[in-house]
């Protein structure tokens, strides 16, 4: 049993912390997917799909939501014949079929932003350092994640071939995106971006060395 003198690991801890914002968010999906008279799943595949124009094929989808193959396709199939997908060809390659979202699709999901759900709640309740001490923490769980391959790359900026760590001597921004020529601070750094552009695994680990030995300088927190 757990006293305050004999406590769990800590990582047991953190991993009981996550759990219980893990519950809070599966009560906001479930909120969400009722709203727009779906499923979690097939909500997170129009989550998913929204902001991606060249679609994905289902097995990319089962892989990003982390679903069997057979439980993506029956979602797909479902949401194709509510209106709220369709499939395209891909131009080179007459068997590879991509899905992307439709204008109802797109409809459908913002019918179901009613507000801030409890997850989102508890994150603006955060003071803007502890925001972005949780921010950093979480992409360097999420990156370490994707870099022993148990999730896909995902879309953000320490992956990018735009992104160049600690270039400025503001600390309030010092980081930089190449791809917009512009500054930006910490707290910016962006978990899903549209435009990102993946870099190759070496240039991704040089990145990210930048970033670790940048980031021992105190944290900056702007209110940007
Ligand atoms: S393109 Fe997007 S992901 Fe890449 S560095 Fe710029 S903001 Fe970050």
């Amino acid at each position: 049993m757990e006293t305050p003198n004999a406590p769990t690991s800590i990582n047991h801890r953190i991993l009981e912390g996550l759990t219980r914002v893990a519950t809070a968010m599966r009560i906001d999906e479930w909120d969400r997917a009722k709203a727009t008279g779906l499923n979690p799943t097939q909500l997170a595949i129009l989550d998913l799909l929204e902001g991606r124009a060249g679609g994905l094929g289902v097995k990319d989808i089962a892989v990003h939501l982390g679903v069997s193959q057979p439980t993506a396709t029956d979602s797909v199939g479902a949401l194709e014949r509510k209106g709220l997908l369709a499939k395209k060809a891909v131009e080179g390659d007459r068997r590879a079929v991509r899905v992307v979202v439709t204008a109802e699709g797109l409809s459908v999901l913002s019918s179901g932003s009613q507000g801030a759900g409890l997850a989102e709640r508890a994150v603006d309740a955060l003071d803007p350092v502890r925001q972005q001490h949780l921010l950093t923490t979480l992409v360097a769980m999420i990156r370490h994640l994707q870099e022993i391959d148990a999730i896909p790359i995902q879309r953000m900026c320490v992956g990018c071939r735009h992104f160049a760590p600690y270039a400025h001597s503001d600390a309030a921004q010092p980081h930089h995106c190449n791809l917009v020529d512009a500054a930006f601070g910490q707290r910016d750094l962006r978990v899903d971006c549209r435009e990102h552009e993946t870099a190759d695994p070496q240039s991704r680990a040089a990145t990210w060395d930048r970033f670790l030995q940048g980031s021992d300088q105190p944290l900056q927190a702007n209110q940007g």
